[in-house]
């Protein structure tokens, strides 16, 4: 059980096997894969990969070659293919090779180092991602054709991955989304033989052209919409509460919190609420956010590290009882877009002062 005294955050594994589903049902015929950087999006890669395992997913992504040693260690004896973005770094390759780990080359330099990895042992297997426009990781198109034509290139080195990453995916308006799959259209030509795959969350909402084989599911496991608003066909994965503390009367004037964060105009009635910036509610969600108490949106005040604020008007509130600060009620995107930042950060902020459960089978 969870302790009342203290904010707690859960993670609901049965909701982020729905929303695997929704999906595998968006992206017909499409594998989704899952991104787990960041330690699963901060909600714990271990079990959020364990039970995506079970809903049969076999394709992973992390950034750091240090998160795919640990991805490999939490999956051990299950068979899953773990992608490393950062690709093959100097020094990496005997530990890529240690946890079986697949680095998707994203430079010249490491498409060299594979290149001379792949002749002396025969046969190599990487992913590769190309940049096609993005301007952040990837291969250019010309640096692409360059590889093929290396002597010996592509006959030992197996390429089963041809990637790209669009930078414009939650806007389904813009033209940089079909100029991207242009480009990608055209490098993955070169690839006859392997799987491709442009699209993460957003892009598999976008239309069918953007799917491939394989998509990059991250943001919308967890519950985050492909337009950066809710999606109501997406469950909260994560869900964050907190104790009221105390209820207090204010009068017009009265200050809430330092500076001059929040003052009352009227009579008014606030909850101090157990949890704040330490325990991952972005301070910036302060006078524009709303927690969930007593069945309906209550303004966020204030928000300082341990304590935040907020107006309750004339709902009934115990001291003890937990307000929902992130959830099925407080939804992640319009606490991301109060606080002027992404769900993603929203949800790797979420820090391990809260006392975390885990609901349903990992
Ligand atoms: C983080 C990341 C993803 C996942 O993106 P979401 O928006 O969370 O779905 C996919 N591909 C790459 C290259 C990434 O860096």
């Amino acid at each position: 059980m969870t302790s009342p005294d203290r904010a707690c955050l859960t993670i609901d594994l049965d909701a982020l096997a729905h929303n695997r589903a929704v999906l595998v049902d968006v992206a017909r015929g499409a594998e989704i894969a899952a991104v787990v950087k960041a330690d699963g999006y901060g909600l714990g890669a271990g079990p959020i990969a364990r039970r995506l395992h079970a809903e049969r997913t076999r394709s992973f992504f992390v950034a750091r070659l240090a998160e795919g040693e640990a991805l490999r260690a939490e999956l051990a004896h299950r068979d899953a293919t773990i992608y490393i973005l950062d690709g093959l770094l100097p020094g990496g390759a005997e530990r890529l090779a240690a946890s079986r780990l697949t680095p998707v080359i994203a430079t010249v330099p490491q498409a060299n180092a594979a290149l001379a990895r792949a002749a002396a042992l025969g046969r190599y297997e990487v992913a590769i991602q190309i940049d096609t426009g993005m301007n952040r990781q990837g291969l250019s198109l010309a640096e692409a054709h360059a590889i093929i034509a290396a002597p010996g290139g592509l006959s030992a080195l197996t390429v089963s991955l041809v990637m790209s990453h669009l930078g414009s995916a939650t806007d389904p308006a813009e033209p940089r989304n079909a100029e991207q799959l242009a480009r990608f259209r055209e490098v993955r030509g070169l690839f006859p033989d392997s799987r491709a795959g442009i699209a993460a969350s957003a892009g598999a909402f976008l239309d069918a052209g953007y799917r491939y084989d394989l998509v990059r599911a991250g943001i919308s496991l967890f519950g985050g919409g492909p337009k950066e608003v809710p999606d109501l066909r997406l469950k909260a994965v994560a869900t964050l509460t907190a104790p009221v503390l105390d209820i207090r009367n204010l009068r017009p004037g009265d200050r809430v919190g330092y500076g001059s964060a929040f003052t009352a105009t009227r009579p008014m009635r606030v909850a101090v609420v157990g949890a704040g910036y330490a325990d991952g509610v972005i301070r910036a969600a302060m006078g524009k956010g709303h927690a969930w108490a007593a069945g309906a949106r209550r303004p966020l005040l204030t928000v300082n590290m341990d304590l935040l604020v907020i107006d309750i008007g004339d709902a009934t509130l115990a001291i003890g009882e937990h307000v929902e600060l992130l959830g099925p009620h407080a939804l992640l995107d319009d606490l991301a877009n109060a606080a002027g930042t992404v769900a993603h950060e929203v949800l790797v902020r979420l820090s391990s002062r809260a006392e975390r459960v885990y609901l349903g089978a990992a």
